[in-house]
């Protein structure tokens, strides 16, 4: 449900870097394996919230971000999947950080050039 306010939050960064200077064709994403995130869902709410701006139309290019934790005990580094393991494989500690998969973010923004001379 929440993707709603994230697109919002994405179509806002690609307007801005657009700032008026073209068209924006595509908008690459990372989103991580940990979130909710439904890739139909973004787009759905995107060309819902883009109509009549620079982004109407535009693509968006969903890349996932596999998940991984390090240990906090022993500084093992492994990949985990959701739902997530309650230890460390290594040595059964619970203090595990999440260190990739749990974000979603702008990786670029492609701009058409709206000086075509006309
Ligand atoms: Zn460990």
């Amino acid at each position: 449900m929440h993707e709603l306010s994230v697109t919002q939050g994405i179509l806002n960064l690609a307007l801005d870097a657009a700032h008026g200077a073209g068209r924006i064709v595509a908008i690459d994403l990372m989103v991580g394996e940990l979130t909710s995130f439904v890739d139909d869902s973004i787009q759905f709410y995107f060309d819902i919230l883009g109509k009549g701006t620079a982004a109407e139309g535009a693509l968006l290019r969903i890349r996932r971000e596999p998940a991984s934790a390090v240990c906090g005990q022993c500084g093992h580094a492994f990949r985990v999947g959701a739902p997530l393991p309650p230890g460390c494989p290594a040595c059964g500690s619970s203090h595990l950080r999440i260190t990739g998969g749990s974000a979603l973010r702008v990786e670029s923004i492609e701009i058409e050039d709206g000086d075509s001379g006309r």
